[in-house]
């Protein structure tokens, strides 16, 4: 099995825990919102394939300069999750503070509805802002890039399981691990939640790094953006937050500030001139 398609793989699965929250939990689910979410997974999965077709070579021409020569062994394994799980860290946390990258995270966090499905809802231009870039130090100390993809195929499979509202808090694991309680909050716009619970697997980054927050009531979550996406068009929704960027980009006159737009905090220096926008930007915080 080819290491990129671990998502796909698994998409049985993620399918019979789909099928179970929305007959169950109905409530939950707004049909529309499900499919643009399945359509937009699609989308990801493809440009995903065809970014690692394209970057694998690059990766195997870095590999030979690395650092050490790592065998796997039950240890280097267990490094390299670990690893990977601090990298995520912290590409998901530029990719809240950090423009260039929110235009294509925003995409996941641009539903008001949380279910296993929001999961779904990835944006197809990762390879383009280069959530790859985050991977490269694994590569350097020594992992194989096809070893690699597969650890990040399956930590972003494991947060398949924490987008779900059917679940309380889990005990002790609330302590360690990313749980849908933890990431209900990351999904949240409820004050003290924006910008909070960045983790892949393990929560304990969070805590190490102050960007903690613990859910007080999951019935009084609010889920979404600042500001409203209503379109269920996947290329609208894939494209919203680029838009926002290049109006502002232009209205911007200085380069100093044309820099901000790009890579400040997703905050606003010029308002939006597109009246037709589907997405209001975030007020400064
Ligand atoms: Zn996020
Ligand atoms: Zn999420």
């Amino acid at each position: 099995m080819r290491v990129e398609l671990i998502l796909l793989a698994l998409s049985p699965i993620f399918f019979v825990f789909i099928v179970f929250e929305f007959i169950k939990f109905r409530r939950y689910y707004e049909v529309k919102d499900s499919l643009a979410n399945t359509m937009l997974a699609l989308m990801h999965q493809l440009s995903d394939a065809l970014s690692v077709l394209l970057l694998l070579p690059f990766f195997y021409w870095l590999h030979q300069y690395s650092l050490f020569s790592i065998d796997l062994n039950p240890f280097t394994i267990f490094i390299a999750f670990i690893l990977q799980d601090f990298l995520y860290y912290w590409f998901h946390r530029a990719s809240h503070h950090i423009h260039w990258f929110w235009a294509a995270h925003v995409v996941h966090h641009s539903s008001k509805n949380m279910n296993f499905t929001t999961a779904f809802r990835q944006s197809i231009f990762y390879p383009v802002v280069g959530m790859w870039l985050f991977w490269l130090p694994m590569i350097i100390i020594g992992f194989e890039p096809r070893f690699m993809i597969m650890v990040v195929g399956i930590n972003l499979a494991y947060q398949f399981f924490i987008h779900t509202q059917i679940v309380g808090r889990l005990g002790w694991l609330e302590y360690l691990f990313n749980t849908p309680s933890h990431h209900r909050v990351h999904h949240a716009i409820n004050k003290g939640y924006i910008d909070k619970n960045f983790a892949g697997v393990l929560i304990v980054w969070d805590k190490l790094f102050g960007t903690f927050a613990q859910e007080r009531d999951k019935d009084q979550n609010q889920y979404g953006i600042m500001g409203d996406c209503d379109s269920t068009n996947p290329w609208t929704i894939s494209v919203m937050q680029w838009r926002i960027m290049l109006t502002q980009f232009n209205s911007a006159t200085h380069l100093k500030e044309k820099l901000k737009v790009v890579f400040g905090y997703p905050s606003h220096l010029v308002k939006t001139k597109n009246k037709k926008s589907m997405y209001k930007p975030r007020p400064d915080r």
